[in-house]
């Protein structure tokens, strides 16, 4: 069931991006990108503009003599000229000739590492804006398809990131050449300069017109290509292992695939057709404009005795002449595709910040870690949602007090502790800290003031104890146990090979452990444990364990919470006999607030809920009580 919501998120999500992407117009231009670039480069290696200055030129150098070489040293053959001549412009060519080439090789070889660190850079600066963004940003699909587009703009050397360099050396070595083929041309008649610069134009046009086609429709390629990834993952994943087997999940697959094959087999052969048109627009313009220029310069010798050396400079001239204003128009287009693309790296980068980071006022420390956290009249509505999630809340959470929040399934109990840890920002109302709207402070002062578990882990493949205390140097190993015992996990971890040293996971170590579920759980418990913040928030810290462990968790919660203020979501209702207060929530409002006990007496909902889970829990209890007690007593 979750596995199919993946998948038809997967494509959701892709649908919705593409869709951004037609709509959304790409707020900088050529000359803004090839100037954020240039800045980026200037910061991080300067060598790498230097560099592709040389590119240009070296690469133009070689087309220029290129262009004089034979006319030359015919012409002083034609001319009669002294034997020393004509081995002199030898010489004189094929040193300049080896020297752009020498140039050319050296500048290939010691300007890529300069390059992939520029494009290292930007995967660095997209890496950390995902990482330090606002919580809500992460839940917006815009953001998300953002920075899945920001960084294919850096995934290859090919990538806009950093083949903008090649382009940009590319265009300066073709800008060079045609003004120096200009220059010859301009010794003919100008109506031929006239038709050279026309069917290239048309030649141009024509083709980009249709290999515009590719990149219009660039997002169906990656939609099917998406499509075929998930697919191929899902296939071979070990997620699906155990389904695949079990179930009719292989056969199923495959006809996925075969299907999502048929799409993009009927797209490339669209593509190749209409490619096909323009190779053969191309090829007509160019013999239509080398007949001319053959006939014209035919005509010249004739009539005008144009030198055999003049015959070829003219000619050589006249095609490549052609070649560099494609060349011009090739990385034009070339630029202008590449700066859509770090466009939108540049607005992912500069995405909006709905929270206060370093511009908001630093939280100081209360000096007796009591804080007061009031919700003032919140309501909240997820974006693009079309009713709101929470109504009008109301409460106050004292410094020190232990809370149960407690409802059905979508009553809205995760919102609101988000809304209290300050991951969302409430559409209505505020939150207050000791009076104050969290809104002012820097959010990141006010994150350290709790410690949680939430229902998704997050364990890195590292050892227990860097998991417990989220680094790697500077691990006091008797808080980690301390921790881990609290959290009832001691014995389980001294039973590992290396104890708090053991590696857990096996995508990086292949001698790591795998935790079970409820073996993580605890896990994030003694982490949250770790960190020692003064509100404690946990959400279901239970789900994933056994009714025995579940109690001992439960017995140990009291001391877990001391000296702490904790709010804990839990949909068992006899966890909450451990907290002062407990609030019942329905459809997005606290409908009952109070203790246990009043809450029984009131004879409300919450007392319905607890009578209808009092069998199991008394059960339960019953077996797990004892247990405990052997717990205790060891
Ligand atoms: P509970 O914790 O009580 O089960 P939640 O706070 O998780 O409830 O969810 C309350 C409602 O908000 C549910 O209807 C859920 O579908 C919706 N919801 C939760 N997360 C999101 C989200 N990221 N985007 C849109 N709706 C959400």
């Amino acid at each position: 069931m979750t596995d199919d919501r993946n998948a038809e998120a997967a494509h959701e999500g892709d649908d919705r991006g593409t869709r951004g992407t037609a709509a959304t117009k790409p707020r900088y231009g050529m000359a803004a990108i090839v100037a954020f670039m240039t800045r980026t480069a200037w910061h991080v290696r300067k060598s790498v503009l230097i560099l592709c200055l040389l590119e240009g030129v070296a690469a133009a150098g070689t087309g220029i003599l290129d262009l004089f070489v034979a006319p030359t040293i015919l012409g002083t053959i034609e001319r009669h000229d002294p034997l020393s001549t004509t081995v002199a412009a030898v010489v004189a060519f094929t040193a300049g000739l080896m020297l752009c080439g020498a140039l050319t090789g050296w500048v290939e070889m010691n300007t890529l590492f300069g390059r992939i660190e520029v494009r290292m850079s930007l995967l660095r600066r997209i890496s950390g804006k995902q990482a330090s963004t606002s919580y809500p940003n992460t839940l917006d699909t815009r953001f998300n398809e953002a920075g899945a587009k920001a960084k294919d703009c850096c995934a290859s050397n090919q990538s806009a990131g950093e083949g903008i360099w090649h382009t940009l050396a590319t265009l300066l070595t073709n800008v060079l050449g045609f003004a120096a083929y200009l220059t010859v041309l301009s010794g003919l008649d100008l109506w031929m300069v006239v038709l050279v610069l026309a069917t290239t134009v048309a030649s141009y046009a024509l083709s980009h017109r249709l290999n515009a086609w590719g990149y219009r429709h660039r997002d169906e390629e990656r939609r099917s290509k998406k499509r075929l990834r998930y697919l191929f993952d899902t296939g071979t994943g070990r997620d699906y292992a155990k389904d695949i087997r079990l179930f009719g999940l292989g056969r199923w697959i495959d006809e996925l695939w075969d299907g999502a094959m048929r799409v993009y087999r009927g797209f490339l052969t669209r593509r190749e057709g209409i490619y096909m048109w323009a190779n053969i627009a191309d090829v007509a313009l160019t013999a239509a404009r080398n007949g001319i220029a053959y006939a014209y310069l035919i005509a010249m010798a004739l009539d005008h005795g144009l030198t055999a050396a003049r015959f070829l400079l003219y000619f050589t001239a006249v095609t490549g002449f052609a070649t560099w204003m494609e060349g011009i128009l090739d990385q034009c287009s070339q630029l202008h595709r590449q700066s859509i693309d770090l466009s939108m790296l540049r607005e992912f980068l500069e995405w909006p910040e709905p929270f206060r980071f370093d511009d908001g006022e630093p939280l100081a420390k209360a000096s007796d870690d009591h804080y007061e956290i009031r919700l003032d009249g919140v309501s909240f509505r997820y974006q693009g949602a079309d009713r709101d999630v929470l109504h009008d809340v109301n409460l106050t959470i004292w410094p020190g007090e232990k809370i149960a929040i407690v409802g059905l399934n979508g009553a809205g109990k995760t919102t609101l502790v988000k809304l209290v840890a300050g991951f969302l920002e409430p559409t209505e109302g505020g939150v207050l800290l000791n009076g104050v709207d969290i809104r002012r402070y820097n959010r990141r002062d006010y994150y350290e003031l709790f410690e949680a578990v939430f229902q998704d882990f997050s364990v890195l493949d590292a050892t227990v104890a860097q998991n417990v205390a989220q680094r790697v140097d500077g691990i006091d190993p008797v808080r980690v146990r301390r921790c881990l015992n609290q959290a009832g996990l001691s014995d389980d971890v001294a039973a590992l090979p290396h104890g708090i040293d053991t590696q857990i996971g096996r995508q990086i170590y292949e001698d790591g452990v795998e935790l079970s579920g409820g073996q993580t759980q605890r896990l994030m418990l003694a982490r949250a444990l770790y960190k020692d913040a003064p509100i404690l928030l946990l959400d279901e810290p239970t789900a994933a364990l056994d009714p025995i462990a579940e109690d001992a968790i439960y017995r140990r919660y009291r001391d877990m919470a001391a000296g702490r203020t904790s709010l804990f979501i839990s949909h068992r209702l006899a966890s909450t006999r451990f907290c002062d207060r407990i609030l019942y929530m329905e459809h997005g409002r606290i409908v009952e607030d109070g203790t246990h006990e009043s809450l029984l007496a009131q004879g409300g909902r919450y007392a319905r809920l607890f009578e209808v889970q009092r069998h199991y829990y008394e059960t339960d209890a019953d077996v797990a009580g004892r247990k405990g007690d052997d717990d205790d007593a060891r």
